[in-house]
């Protein structure tokens, strides 16, 4: 058994990891109740920023660290929102408001296709660092549709099917979280790592 904590305060991410993490990674146990500094996302990439969260929290606490980010990238805008997806409204804009912003934005426009990408890191205290990512391919709806899931998922279409109409379980199968910690589990176990 390996003690690591996810490097996210976002409550929302938790539960995906959790879930995610549970099934591919069944040695790992997320220890939970630790607190680290806030760390400003100053990466130009995904994966910098996935770092930079991973290495305070590994910095902070002792443990190996799982940090990721995640960014929404649109074909029409050019891949906008990027690693300035949590703030495409404004620096303290809520989810409805980026959604709100982003369905502006491509309001009248043909080409809605986009995905979302998550890069994911493991840190270790002794300074070990492992970068992967994921991604999920869909489109950006006409409307939100949905209940569950949060920030973009109520527009991001899949196969006709909103991320947050699709349930939990079915989003954790295809998700570009669950895909970058896939390609985590994947990396580890390629270079023989039993995570001691
Ligand atoms: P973060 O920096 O990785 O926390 O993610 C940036 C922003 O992307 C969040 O504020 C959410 O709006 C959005 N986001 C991240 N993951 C998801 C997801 O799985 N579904 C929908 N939106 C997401």
């Amino acid at each position: 058994m390996t003690e690591v904590v996810v490097a996210t305060k976002n409550l929302d991410k938790i539960p995906e990891i959790e879930a995610v993490l549970g099934t591919l990674l069944p040695g790992l146990v997320i220890v939970s109740g630790l607190d680290w500094p806030d760390v400003d996302e100053t990466g130009v990439t995904l994966e910098e920023n996935a770092l930079l969260k991973a290495r305070i929290a590994a910095g902070a606490t002792g443990y190996p660290a799982i940090g990721d980010d995640t960014g929404l990238e649109v074909r029409s805008l050019d891949g906008a929102p990027g690693v300035r997806t949590a703030r495409f409204a404004g620096p303290a804009a809520s989810y409805a408001d980026n959604r709100a912003a982003l369905l502006a934005a491509l309001s009248g426009v043909g080409d809605r296709s986009a995905r979302f990408r998550t890069a994911v890191a493991f840190v270790r205290p002794s300074g070990r660092e492992l970068v992967v990512s994921g991604e999920l391919v869909g489109s950006i709806a006409h409307q939100e549709r949905g209940l569950g899931g949060f920030g973009y998922d109520p527009i991001f279409e899949v196969g006709g099917e909103t991320l947050a109409e699709m349930g939990e379980e079915a989003k954790n199968r295809i998700s570009h979280r669950a895909r970058a910690l896939a390609a985590l589990a994947e990396a580890l176990a390629s270079a023989g790592d039993d995570l001691g």
